[in-house]
């Protein structure tokens, strides 16, 4: 039994002075994850910061194009936004291939960032866990590891990020808004989350005391053309072995630009930018396709259980590059 204090808060400033002065302070908002982790011990903490009734629940257009995602909106009103779906169909299409509309009814964008992965090791305390307690090992390494990475991973950690959101946001040159002790600050998508390295039980860069307070999602002119593919073990209510997003921007048959990721492959959503320099004026074929993907996975180090990701990531890139390129919609 863990006992915490609990607290609602009624301002972002009284939310991060309680965050910064405890650093066992958590913050809950839908707490469609962080629920299930202290039911299990994984997280203990002194206090529970409720942020759920801050003003953060707003989708708004920009001045210059392009929206602000308020941190505390829920999962399905982005996914149910018509500025969302007509402009950045791919996180639409992301967010409703993961978890249940119950749990979409109550996850938030700032939660759904932050979520952690689902690595079976992890969540089960009888066994050691570096990202749980670091310097204890990883027995996913050796162990059963058919859901885990074969990129980016590191002898600490091969876990994997569970979120089908940020792969979508991953191709959308999204901007996390961050409000911290320090004041404002804004984390460029790629910069948000980690690799493993050394220091696993770190998923991002989000600095002791801050907050999540927005997404901003630029006025991209690919992001119409954005599909998502998700590859799991049944069609609902399962986090991806394999996805991918992908949207591309093209002149006649050629790609002006492109962007790329891929989830459950990674400690983050992956993006493989040298396929994306590689297909930046080319012409959009299958061969084409074939050959980016080829260059996406040439890092892949894959387990002893999850070889099958290689292939199977590439056939994904392919599939998904070939629909986008066709101008998008479902797969
Ligand atoms: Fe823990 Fe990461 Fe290893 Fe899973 S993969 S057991 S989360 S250290």
């Amino acid at each position: 039994m863990n006992n915490f204090t609990y607290i609602r808060v009624s301002s972002v400033k009284d939310a991060v002075q309680r965050s910064t002065a405890d650093e066992n302070a958590m913050f809950i908002a839908g707490g469609t994850n962080l629920v299930d982790r202290l039911k299990v011990f994984l997280d203990e903490p002194s206090q529970l910061i409720d942020i759920s009734r801050l003003q953060m629940q707003r989708i708004e257009q920009l001045t210059g194009g392009g929206l602000r995602i308020g941190a505390l909106v829920t999962n399905t009103a982005v996914a149910d936004n018509a500025d969302v779906r007509r402009d950045y169909p791919v996180l639409a299409r992301a967010i409703l291939s993961g978890a249940s509309q119950q749990i979409r009814n109550v996850a938030t964008v700032g939660g759904n960032l932050l979520q952690r992965t689902r690595c079976p090791y992890y969540y089960d305390t009888a066994f050691p866990c570096n990202k749980r307690e670091p310097g204890t090992g990883c027995p996913a390494a050796t162990g059963i590891n058919r859901s885990h990475a074969i990129l980016g991973a590191s002898d600490q950690c091969v876990a994997v990020n569970p979120s089908d959101m940020c792969v979508a946001l991953a191709t959308l040159d999204a901007v996390i808004e961050v409000e911290g002790p320090k004041g404002k600050r804004q984390i460029s998508f790629a910069d948000f989350h980690r690799l493993p390295g050394n220091t696993p039980e770190r998923d991002t860069n989000l600095q002791p005391g801050e907050l999540i307070t927005s997404v901003i999602l630029p006025p991209v002119p690919f992001a119409k053309s954005g599909v998502y593919l998700k590859l799991r073990d049944r069609t609902s209510y399962a986090f991806a072995l394999i996805s991918v997003a992908a949207a591309i921007d093209k002149a006649g048959e050629h790609i002006k630009d492109v962007r790329l990721a891929m989830g459950g492959v990674a400690h983050k959503p992956w993006r493989p930018t040298e396929a994306e320099k590689f297909l930046i004026g080319k012409t959009a074929n299958t061969e084409i396709f074939q050959q980016a993907a080829e260059i996406a996975l040439r890092g892949a180090q894959p387990l002893s259980h999850n070889s099958y990701k290689v292939d199977l990531a590439k056939r994904a890139i392919r599939r998904a590059l070939t629909v986008s390129a066709k101008g998008g919609g479902v797969i």
